[in-house]
């Protein structure tokens, strides 16, 4: 048995949810006993690969095929197969990022392997048996799933897995690839960024708004909060159907699931569509003037109170610590 890891980048750097990734399938090697590999796909400088060196693996493939400079989800697929066929590995480790939900399964049909989409925990192997803990329902619950295929794929949810550092100095290769004309169908010629802030799947803090808030207007207030936290901004169903904010901050089960270590809900009920998509956060608080609301049946912190009087005492706190 060995392990190969999927080290993710976004314009040439690795993501955080990367190193959680390596850290994770690191641990899945020394279950084993075994060693792993990490491949990086897309251009990535020197210096980014040495940093992606600090998490464990021990060698590191570094392909760099100008076809596959921007994500094609096929072609990488194929490479990723082709790389743990190389490396004997029977554990596919990557993260459960929007291209992370996309490979896992072609690689699975590569490899003739199970796969898991949305991992919270670390695999435990018992007596031949290898189980995992994963979402499911759109994140309304979690599920152990038994893998008895010989090869497994693990897409591991952002935020579930510590970043352990380990000192290793694994070797740099240079992997070629042929890439089939077959995988390149649909290319990927640019990415214009419509927003410079942290981005949502992958942030550690989420400062979330709903109806509660009245209007655009008083978004300023939120996003304030949010920069001084270092956080995404993000909302409920209503508000985005309403034009208040952009449909790409909407979260529950018709949005996106999110797994902060904090999320500050301010002035939404907790309908139980927008649990959905936050009930893997670590620390759940909610700012909300009835005390009835069912946000704060899953809130670890409440604070019953106007969101137009909390939220400006949040951030002279905040300002003043
Ligand atoms: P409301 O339910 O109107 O709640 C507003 C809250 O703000 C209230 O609790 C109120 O007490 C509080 N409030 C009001 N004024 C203040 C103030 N000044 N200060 C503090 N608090 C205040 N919703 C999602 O979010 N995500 C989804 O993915 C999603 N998917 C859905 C899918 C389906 C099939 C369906 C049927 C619904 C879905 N919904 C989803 C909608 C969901 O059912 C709720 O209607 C929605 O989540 C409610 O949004 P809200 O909490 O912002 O608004």
């Amino acid at each position: 048995m060995s392990v190969l890891i999927y080290a993710e980048n976004a314009d040439g750097k690795f993501k955080k949810s990367t190193f959680e990734a390596v850290s994770y399938a690191r641990a899945i090697a020394d279950q084993g006993n075994t060693s792993l590999t990490a491949i990086s796909i897309g251009n990535v400088g020197a210096d980014e690969l040495n940093t992606l060196a600090k998490y464990g693996a021990d060698k590191i493939l570094n392909v760099s095929n100008a076809q596959l400079k921007n994500f094609v989800n096929q072609a990488y697929a194929s490479v990723i197969a082709e790389a743990a066929k190389k490396e004997g590995a029977d554990v596919v480790v990557l993260s459960n990022s929007f291209s992370g939900r996309g490979l896992a399964p072609r690689i699975g049909v590569k490899l003739d392997a199970g796969v898991i989409d949305g991992a919270v925990a670390l695999p435990e192997q018992n007596g031949g048996k290898f189980t995992v803990k994963k979402t499911a329902f759109s994140g309304k619950a979690f599920a152990t799933v038994e893998l008895s295929s010989a090869n497994k794929v693990i897409a591991l949810t952002p935020n579930s897995y510590k970043i352990v550092e380990v000192a290793k100095a694994p070797k740099i290769e240079d992997f070629s690839v042929d890439v089939k004309e077959s995988d390149l169908k649909t290319i990927l010629k640019d990415i214009v960024r419509s927003t410079d802030k942290v981005s949502l799947p992958d942030a550690e803090i989420v400062v979330s708004g709903g109806r509660g808030l009245k209007g655009p207007e008083n978004w300023a207030m939120l996003e304030e909060l949010a920069s001084l936290l270092g956080a995404a901004t993000a909302c409920s169903k209503p508000v985005s159907d309403a034009g208040w904010r952009p449909h790409s901050e909407h979260v529950g089960q018709t949005g996106i699931a999110v797994s902060p270590n904090l999320y500050i809900a301010v002035g939404i009920s907790g309908a139980i569509q927008h649990l959905a998509g936050i009930s893997s956060s670590k620390v759940i608080v909610a700012i909300n003037k009835d005390a009835e609301a069912p946000i704060f049946k899953v809130a670890d912190y409440g604070i019953v109170g106007d969101a137009f009087e909390v939220v400006p005492k949040l951030i002279t706190a905040i300002k003043e610590y």
